[in-house]
């Protein structure tokens, strides 16, 4: 399942990222509120991550998320086969 996380203003002073189905503390306070807005978006990023199987040849890779779909092998061959149909096509450089 996604995890959800929130930004929290440590009252010791600085911030600190805190899971929301708990509430707890899951980074080390950070000094500024922006250091912990990215943890926070790595943590949610991370909890989407999950081991799906590849849409083109079946072998399971690591998703980074429901829009990643293809194994990096398949997505290197697709971006090479675009570039190829864009040269043999003519409509490269265009
Ligand atoms: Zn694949």
């Amino acid at each position: 399942m996604d995890e959800r996380y929130e930004v929290v203003r440590a009252h010791i002073g600085g911030w600190f990222v805190r899971r929301r189905a708990d509430g707890a503390r899951v980074s080390k306070y950070l000094s500024t509120a922006m250091l912990a807005e990215n943890a926070c978006h790595r943590m949610e990023r991370e909890s989407r991550a999950r081991v799906r199987p590849c849409l083109r040849c079946g072998r399971k890779f690591g998703s980074e998320g429901a829009h990643n779909r293809l194994c990096d092998g398949c997505r290197s061959r697709c971006s090479t086969l675009d570039a190829q149909m864009l040269a043999t096509s003519g409509l490269a450089g265009v």
